[in-house]
């Protein structure tokens, strides 16, 4: 059977202790607590400042003078300049990883330690559709800049809801669904619809999660773990493989996004920090627009330049572009309403 392509197990590559491969590569690496520090690839360094971090289960380096890192791929590009084929093909060859066109029949497997992952509750569908509605204040407000079938599309794409909390009954309801179609979660919020706003959007801030709510109430498992890095709008990525992906911060955002420029996979990573490979990695191999709210496009520069080996990220200045001075943390959502609420007569 002949293969067209060549497929690296990329799992396995990562596990190579990254020290070793800094060895292989011909640095120095000197060992310093728990940890190993070597000559960060990043920058120019004339003392030591990479730190290599292996203990516990992981498996990645850390520059403290540029901030700069990655796991053991991003490292042998940065160091010999190599593109993501280049490095694998080095690593594989250097360490004995068999590639698939030798997978069979394969030689015994070296074991992986991977951390275990914890056994998740996942949400029934059921559960997402009995609060399917286009009624919550975020997509009654929606309708009144794009066309109302287009927010009923949108409503059924991201499987939207609409939930009473508080004698309110217009709270809404973004569901957090994987790329292997499970529920990891609901995120429940309240958006202002007051119409005279000229920003209509506010959110009072407050975030719920109705699969804690309902472990509460006994409709699911008492000691439920529910996964947390999900982002939102994961689900269409494996629906729309071959779309160009636009990743931004608020849900709220990846639904205007997804109003206004349909044929772009919007997706929401729902969180400032903590965002890194792992949350990441469904966008494995894809072109990526980020498009940062106004404060945050720095950040994101500085975090995609050590994820080259993952995705093609681009960073958009956009907001920084589109905005007045007096608004530092203006999104993409505050341009589609400045330029679509309806105004006053
Ligand atoms: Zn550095």
């Amino acid at each position: 059977m002949s293969k067209q392509y060549e497929h690296y197990d990329t799992d396995r590559i990562r596990a190579i202790s990254i020290s070793e491969v800094a060895r292989r590569l011909g640095d120095h690496v000197r060992k310093v607590g728990v940890s190993h520090v070597t000559y960060c690839p990043w920058h120019d360094d004339e003392h030591p400042s990479l730190s290599l971090v292996e203990s516990k289960g992981k498996n990645y380096c850390h520059c403290f003078a540029c901030d700069k890192g990655g796991d053991v791929i991003a490292y042998a590009m940065q160091h010999e300049q190599w593109t993501f084929q280049e490095a694998c093909q080095w690593l594989s060859q250097t360490f004995g990883i068999c590639t698939v066109q030798s997978y069979y029949p394969r030689p015994k497997p070296r074991p992986v330690v991977k951390p275990k992952e914890p056994t998740y509750t996942y949400i029934p569908m059921e559960m997402v559709d009995g609060l399917a509605s286009a009624e919550s204040s975020l997509c009654q407000c929606l309708m009144r800049m794009f066309h109302p079938e287009a927010v009923e599309w949108l409503t059924e794409e991201y499987r939207l809801g609409c939930y009473s909390l508080y004698g309110q009954d217009d709270y809404t309801v973004f569901p957090n669904i994987d790329a292997q179609g499970r529920v990891c979660n609901l995120k429940v919020q309240h958006y202002d619809a007051d119409p005279t706003s000229d920003r209509f959007a506010h959110s009072d801030g407050k975030t719920y999660w109705l699969g804690k709510i309902w472990a509460n109430e006994g409709r699911l498992p008492k000691d439920a773990q529910f996964k947390h890095r999900c982002l939102f709008g994961e689900h269409l990525l494996t629906r729309y493989p071959q779309c160009t992906v636009a990743l931004v911060e608020s849900p709220k955002n990846a639904l205007f996004g997804a109003l206004a420029y349909p044929e772009m996979v919007w997706v929401a990573t729902g969180n400032k920090t903590a965002i890194g490979p792992d949350e990441l990695k469904p966008l494995q191999g894809r072109d990526v627009i980020v498009i940062p709210d106004r404060d945050a496009i720095s950040d994101w520069k500085a975090k995609v330049s050590s994820m080259a080996w993952l995705a093609n990220f681009t960073v958009s200045d956009f907001c920084e572009e589109a905005a007045a001075d007096d608004q530092p943390k203006f999104d993409i959502a505050d341009y589609l309403q400045q330029q679509l609420w309806p105004k006053p007569d």
